[in-house]
């Protein structure tokens, strides 16, 4: 004997049995439609194969496809809409879950609530209703959409209008000296400003409709700095690829619409269509720069979650790297010291008594000074970042030619074709073993 015995395994029916089962009851579900084992492969994603009364699985009748379909006898003109299988409706459902609007609860006292069908309120609060729905949504789940453009908003919109920055100045270019990037920069920062408002308007209507999200989206407003710092790297690039290449404009506004909608911005990559495919995941996460941001703003944002470390690390790495290198160098080691142009480098201890008879000397540009003696070295470019230029050049070190980045003001900073001589600071300078490229302390 059973304890229950619950008529169709549809939408209500099946979450049902679940509950009273998951509570120790004895249940019962009768189905009288078909069992869909494997809809994948059964049915097909058209419209018309679905409803073709003949063979589509839309249809409101016994699993017995010889026998007609169900009739029900309606009060009024009404279209009925159904599906009979485990699962009933729900397997043509369109995965939406809206909560009821306030206004048809019965302590609702809005401006608009004559607006509402008064006569046939639910007899409760909608406030009463709310850990059902919760749970319900936390069981399902159920997920928020859509879930903002912002970021990428601002992303497509600096990198769009960065590619002529520096072309559609060209006159300017051409007769005042300054920072090339600040053209670039300022079309980057006019979009950010557009971020800015966005936030202002999203951020208080979030913390009101979300509250999950009062704790957490404190994090995601250092995220925009790293996200301001990679659109202007690649609006850069794409700035300079305009001077040369015309149609880097065109190609853009190409690859900008596959490239969003390959963001998960409107969809989640634990998506059911998605997650089955963990390469694909991987893919679509980490091969992609604006994903891992994407990812990082939203969960506190939206969802009320904490960015994941991987995430963070990942968006400020993408962020900011772009700035030259190391110089690594490979110079013999002698009488206890590396000589790196002329400068002893102190070595660590038992160094020299483990054999080595050269050493990889790190040197970072801003350890490295254009000074009265030193390394001679020939300036190939200069590039100006402000107050400060980076002036890369080619030297000859141990009988090969090798390139060095120093860091200048930008005033006192050398020209193209210059010889200067550059001078590493010993005490900071980096050392690692040739062959296994492990650092050596000091
Ligand atoms: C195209 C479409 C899109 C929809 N999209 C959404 C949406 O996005 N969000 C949303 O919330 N809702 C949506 N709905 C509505 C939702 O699917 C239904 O409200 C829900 O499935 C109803 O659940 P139910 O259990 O009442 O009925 P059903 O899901 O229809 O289940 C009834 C079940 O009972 C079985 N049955 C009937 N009589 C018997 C009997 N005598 N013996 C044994 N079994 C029997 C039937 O075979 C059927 O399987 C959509 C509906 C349609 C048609």
């Amino acid at each position: 004997m059973r304890d229950v015995i619950i008529v169709g395994a549809g939408g209500g029916g099946a979450v049902i049995a679940k509950e009273l089962a998951g509570r120790g009851l004895d249940v019962l579900l009768l189905e009288a439609g078909a069992r869909f084992a494997q809809p994948e492969q059964d049915w097909s994603h058209f419209e018309s194969d679905a409803n073709n009364p003949a063979s589509g699985y839309f249809r409101f009748g016994p699993a017995d496809r010889s026998k007609p379909p169900w009739v029900r006898e309606l009060a009024q003109s009404t279209l009925f809409v159904q599906l009979s299988g485990v699962g009933g409706t729900t397997n043509h459902y369109q995965g939406n879950s809206p909560r009821a609007a306030p206004g048809v609860f019965v302590d609702y006292d809005g401006a608009d609530k004559s607006a509402y069908d008064t006569s046939h309120l639910f007899p409760f609060g909608y406030r009463d209703l709310l850990p059902y729905y919760e749970w319900v949504e936390h069981t399902l789940p159920v997920e928020t959409a859509p879930m903002s453009r912002k970021e990428e908003i601002f992303f497509q919109g600096a990198l769009q209008s960065s590619c002529t920055s520096l072309l559609g100045q060209a006159s300017l270019v051409k007769q005042v000296r300054f920072p090339r990037q600040l053209l670039t920069f300022a079309v980057v920062g006019t979009n950010a400003v557009t971020l800015v408002v966005m936030l202002v308007v999203l951020v208080p209507v979030n913390l009101i409709f979300i509250p999950e999200t009062r704790t957490t989206f404190w994090a995601a407003l250092p995220l925009m700095l790293p996200l301001v710092a990679l659109a202007g790297g690649i609006a850069l690039v794409l700035a300079t690829l305009t001077v040369v290449f015309r149609d880097v404009e065109h190609l853009l506004t190409a690859i900008l619409l596959p490239w969003f909608f390959l963001t998960p911005v409107f969809y989640t990559l634990d998506l059911q269509q998605i997650s089955g495919h963990p390469h694909l995941v991987q893919l679509l996460h980490w091969g992609n720069p604006v994903a891992p941001l994407v990812i990082a703003i939203r969960d506190p944002l939206f969802f009320g979650q904490l960015p994941q470390l991987g995430d963070v690390i990942y968006v400020f790495v993408a962020g900011f790297i772009g700035s030259p290198s190391m110089n690594l160098c490979t110079v013999p080691v002698f009488n206890g010291a590396a000589s790196f142009g002329g400068v002893d480098v102190p070595l660590p201890q038992g160094v020299v008594a483990n054999g080595r008879t050269s050493l990889v000397i790190g040197v970072r540009p801003e350890s490295l000074d254009v000074a009265e003696e030193g390394i001679p070295a020939k300036v190939d470019v200069v590039e100006d970042v402000g107050a400060d230029a980076f002036v890369f050049c080619s030297t000859e070190l141990g009988g090969e030619t090798a390139k060095l980045v120093a860091r200048s003001e930008a005033r006192k900073a050398p020209k193209q074709g210059d010889r200067v001589t550059l001078r590493p600071r010993a005490d900071e300078a980096h050392l690692f073993d040739p062959a296994s490229g492990e650092r050596l302390e000091r």
